[in-house]
């Protein structure tokens, strides 16, 4: 079969969604244990106009639910117990559980607080299986109860959790798993209400509504051009996940937070042309990294250490994103000059850069001179990477000066 080009190898995919339940109220309760099975919310207060963030199981069954004005849940349940909320804890026990989560699989994207994918399509066991051992761990190792949703896809996952915690509705939290088998995914949503569907919100629903279209599947059933006039462009899109139909992948965080290199030097310097001349080699070298990881960065940092060991890192946060070893330069030369004490002898410089993410810039950002030393850098870079880190040094190096 000479006109075979490639083979596609369907690959499908394991993917979980989970989420804490009734996070805040939950960490609450591990707190102060006196609130348990309590009607209990964490909110704002009812004079100054708070909303309810999170509200305990027991609570819910007086109709009360998150987003809503907390006077109004005063009105429901005027026994209703308040708590202010600490959101230290809150982070504290959501790193705890993504730290467990991450020893399941590397590919976690984390959604909010209490909230991840995780992609298990590599490992061998049933998605039930894995959600149940995970679910399990996290509740024998901090006591927070979870559900999960198993799918082909995020959406499937996501919608599957929603309305898995949703029939499990009672003064309880649900620790619902739910899984759709692949395959299942289109009769799955079939019958669920369109609001269901990302990317619907309660004005395109009552829109849809008065077309006669009410269910997914309603909304499965049109066609792509139908699709195109009533929602523009993104149209089609939407029919696809009323199919079921989601490609897109997991969006994990950037893994390297911060990069930075430092020198503590043989013999203290007090001498400023030589401390910014360590300087330009150390923002050389930082940037250099930046462009081999793909990456830049906004937020420029100098690390200088004295003789008597006094430590200060100081910080700039530029306007704009850069992998330029000028502009890194540039700032730290700035912070070494307001913060250094002139002729106190120096042990340690260091250049490092933060907030990082692709490098975007609007090119017309970029003056005539950006773009020759970008074209400069691409050159070196290239030239570094044949013969060596040494191969080229700036002038700057031989002339002693900043
Ligand atoms: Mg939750």
């Amino acid at each position: 079969m000479d006109n075979v080009c490639c083979i596609i190898i369907p690959v499908t995919r394991k993917i979980l969604h989970l989420d804490l339940d009734a996070f805040y109220c939950a960490v609450e309760e591990l707190l102060n244990p006196d609130l348990k099975h309590k009607a209990f919310a964490v909110g704002g207060s009812p004079n100054k106009r708070g909303v309810i963030s999170s509200c305990s199981y027991a609570a819910r069954q007086y109709g009360i639910h998150s987003a809503m004005p907390t006077a109004r849940a005063l009105s429901l349940y005027p026994k209703l117990i308040l708590v202010s909320g600490n959101h230290t804890a809150y982070a504290d026990y959501s790193a705890k559980v993504m730290k467990i989560i991450a020893q399941l699989s590397p590919l976690v994207e984390q959604v909010s607080i209490d909230e991840a994918f995780i992609d298990v399509s590599d490992l061998p066991q049933s998605g039930k299986m894995i959600s149940k051992a995970l679910q399990r761990n996290i509740n024998d190792a901090l006591s927070l109860p979870c559900s999960i949703g198993v799918a082909t896809n995020k959406l499937i996952a996501k919608i599957a959790n929603d309305y898995g915690k949703a029939s499990k509705r009672g003064s309880k939290p649900p620790q619902a798993i739910t899984v759709v088998p692949p395959g299942g995914e289109a009769a799955f949503l079939a019958p669920l209400p369109v609001r269901a569907l990302w990317g619907i919100g309660p004005k395109t629903a009552a829109r849809l509504k008065t077309l006669g279209i009410i269910t997914i599947d309603d909304l499965a059933q049109i066609p792509d051009e139908k699709l195109k006039q009533l929602f523009g462009k993104s149209g089609p899109e939407l029919g696809l996940r009323a199919k079921g139909i989601d490609d897109n992948p997991l969006v994990s965080e950037h893994k390297v937070k911060s990069i930075s290199n430092e020198v503590t030097f043989e013999r203290d310097i007090a001498d400023q042309a030589k401390l910014l001349q360590t300087l330009r080699s150390l923002s050389d070298r930082v940037g250099r990294r930046l462009r081999k990881s793909a990456l830049a960065g906004n937020t420029i940092h100098l690390k200088l250490r004295y003789a008597d060991f006094t430590t200060l890192t100081r910080q700039i946060t530029l306007s704009q994103y850069t992998d330029q070893d000028n502009e890194i330069y540039q700032t730290v030369n700035t912070l070494l000059k307001t913060n250094w004490i002139k002729g106190h002898p120096v042990r340690l410089l260091g250049v490092g850069i933060s907030g990082l993410g692709p490098p975007m810039r609007q090119l017309n950002l970029w003056n005539q001179e950006d773009i020759r030393e970008k074209k400069l850098l691409k050159a070196v870079d290239g030239l570094k990477d044949r013969f060596g880190e040494k191969i080229i040094r700036r002038a700057s190096h031989l002339k002693n000066n900043d």
